[in-house]
């Protein structure tokens, strides 16, 4: 029977295919004990299962190439990290040796125990490990069921209904030819949705009415941009899907000649567009579209899921390839911006904060491990010997933390200066907007930076007081309030008076339907994924811009959201 359901788009792009339903206690295994005989031969089975599990991984590492082979390499190493933890090993011999429990079960009692131990800890942290504890227990299963890559085989075409999504799967899911993904919770704003975007792989989340409907081969209509979800869909419904589908690759041809045009408004003025960056796939991207230059390069993903930090020259490497990448347009590097929603295993940010998200992070945690910080900014002081390189600092609060951060950068170029080490001349400093005080305070700082990038992303979390991960706030969580359009307007209009560029680069700048909002309010730089860099070029380019700042103080005098898309829609 049709059902028709609503939850969060995460990654744009529709889908037709056959629901796999994977439920989260796929690990339904009876208890069955076994004679002591045959323990040897059952132990035997369960290391053939976790030498299996393990060469899977090690195949999947190798198969990978490309930008992703690092983000998701990572991973995959964390996977084989706990593969190898000597508590779960040692636990699960115990249990077949001692207990008499089949390999199945004992599998089934370690990873109840270990989740167990993970979910008191009520830590978002340590929720996302549980989540990779249950890929790396589900893929031992398997291969105990001698499932392995046959389940796999089955799935092309298929559209995956779970409770959650680990990033580290998602390139391999869309590889063995998964068309979409509806996961029951995770946010628009996690790192399964940034890579799912990268990946072009449509993402629901929130859907978990649909994970308690759908049965496997049930056929499934998603729309990852809306997130509208229809279980046995109707001959209206694939009328219509397949309306959309002529429609969306009509746009992407027209999109494709937009490529090589300028990104101008209709009244002939120039509006920058940078991309921001988190692999080199979305580097090459951003140089083949035509983007202004990197906006913002998330250095954070060389120092997740791994348990040494990278050291200065895997860093200047990394930053040397992005910016000769870019070719001579400009390349922005956020310095580190670890703590809250991005933990990670090297040791570096707290595991027990009371609230994360105002506790040790971005450039707050740069400053306390100064040793950490200086070999960051010697790599990216070297890269900038290849290219124009501006540094971007995350989270800042104060004056008092760029003084500080201008300091490190005079201590990391004299000491190059001192080994007789390369360094680029001039490396413009910025600061990222995110926190309301900093919006507010700009001209406290202002002399101390060459231009500042507006964070979204986490300014509308810290000014409307909504965590921007909770999968509860979502309708909450939105950069359409007055009190938002407001601060952006007269940073926007500070930085002019002052000649300081002001961009913005947080998610909201990459939706074309800001377009019109951010132009009235005086934005000239949006920095937003390659994905969507020709939706937001052409959104600009059918834009007047005159026209837009006269309507500009109207939008600023609605009081509430359904004001503002009143004036969008106008
Ligand atoms: C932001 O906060 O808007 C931003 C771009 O940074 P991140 O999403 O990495 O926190
Ligand atoms: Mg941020």
């Amino acid at each position: 029977m049709r059902r028709a359901l609503t939850a969060v788009g995460a990654a744009r792009g529709i889908a037709l295919g056959r629901v796999r339903v994977r439920h989260p206690q796929a690990l339904a295994v009876a208890e069955t004990r076994i004679p002591a005989e045959a323990v040897p031969d059952e132990i035997l089975r369960l290391h053939r299962a976790l030498d299996t599990a393990r060469a899977e991984l090690h195949g999947l590492r190798d198969r990978l190439h490309g930008a992703l082979a690092q983000e998701v390499g990572e991973f995959l190493d964390l996977h084989v990290l706990i593969l190898d933890d000597p508590e779960l090993l040692h636990g699960l011999d115990d249990l077949v040796s001692t207990g008499r429990y089949s390999a199945d079960y004992a599998l089934k009692l370690q990873r109840d125990r270990l989740a167990a131990v993970f979910e008191g800890m009520h830590d978002d942290y340590f929720r996302s490990r549980r989540e990779d504890l249950d890929h790396v227990i589900g893929r031992v299963h398997a291969a105990l069921q001698n499932r392995g890559d046959d389940a796999a085989h089955g799935l092309a075409g298929e559209i995956l209904v779970c409770e959650a999504v680990a990033p580290s799967e998602l390139a391999e899911l869309q590889g063995q030819g998964v068309v979409a993904i509806v996961a029951a919770t995770g946010s628009p704003l996690s790192h399964s949705a940034i890579l799912a975007r990268s990946l072009h792989l449509p993402l629901v989340l929130g859907a978990g009415e649909l994970l308690a409907l759908a049965n496997d081969g049930d056929a499934l209509m998603v729309d990852g941009g809306t997130g509208e979800l229809v279980l046995e869909p109707d001959t209206d419904d694939l009328h219509r899907y397949h309306r959309r589908r002529a429609e969306l690759g009509r746009e992407q041809a027209q999109l494709a000649r937009l490529r090589r045009q300028p990104t101008r408004t209709q009244d002939g003025v120039d509006i920058r567009l940078y991309a921001n960056a988190e692999s080199r796939e979305d580097v090459a991207e951003a140089h083949a579209l035509g983007a202004d230059g990197i906006g913002l390069y998330r250095t954070e993903f060389l120092f997740l899921q791994r348990r040494e930090l990278p050291d200065e020259n895997e860093q200047f490497l990394a930053y040397r390839d992005l910016v000769l990448g870019m070719a001579g347009r400009v390349v922005t590097i956020r310095t580190l911006d670890l703590g809250a929603d991005k933990a990670d295993h090297t040791g570096l940010t707290l595991r027990s904060e009371p609230n994360p998200a105002l506790g040790l992070r971005g450039v707050r945690l740069s400053l306390v491990h100064e040793a950490l910080f200086l070999t960051q900014l010697r790599a990216i002081l070297r890269a900038a010997a290849y290219g124009p390189v501006r540094v971007l600092v995350p989270m800042v609060c104060s004056r008092e933390e760029m003084v500080s951060v201008l300091a490190m950068l005079e201590k990391a170029r004299a000491s190059l200066r001192a080994e007789g080490l390369q360094a680029g001349e001039r490396v413009e400093l910025g600061a990222m907007i995110e926190v309301p005080a900093a919006a507010l305070g700009l001209a406290d700082f202002i002399d101390l930076v060459d231009f500042v990038s507006v964070g979204t992303n986490d300014l509308v979390q810290y000014l409307l007081a909504v965590d921007r991960g909770h999968e509860s706030l979502v309708s909450l969580y939105t950069p359409r309030h007055p009190a938002l359009l407001r601060l952006l307007s007269e940073l926007f209009a500070y930085g002019r008076r002052n000649g300081i560029p002001v961009a913005v680069c947080g998610e909201m700048a990459g939706e074309a339907a800001n377009v019109p909002l951010l132009l009235a309010l005086g934005l000239r730089d949006f920095s937003l994924h390659p994905s969507t860099l020709l939706e937001v070029r052409r959104a600009i380019r059918e834009a007047d811009l005159a026209s837009l700042r006269r309507r500009a103080q109207s939008l600023l005098r609605a009081h509430d959201r359904a004001g503002i898309e009143k004036w969008l829609a106008r």
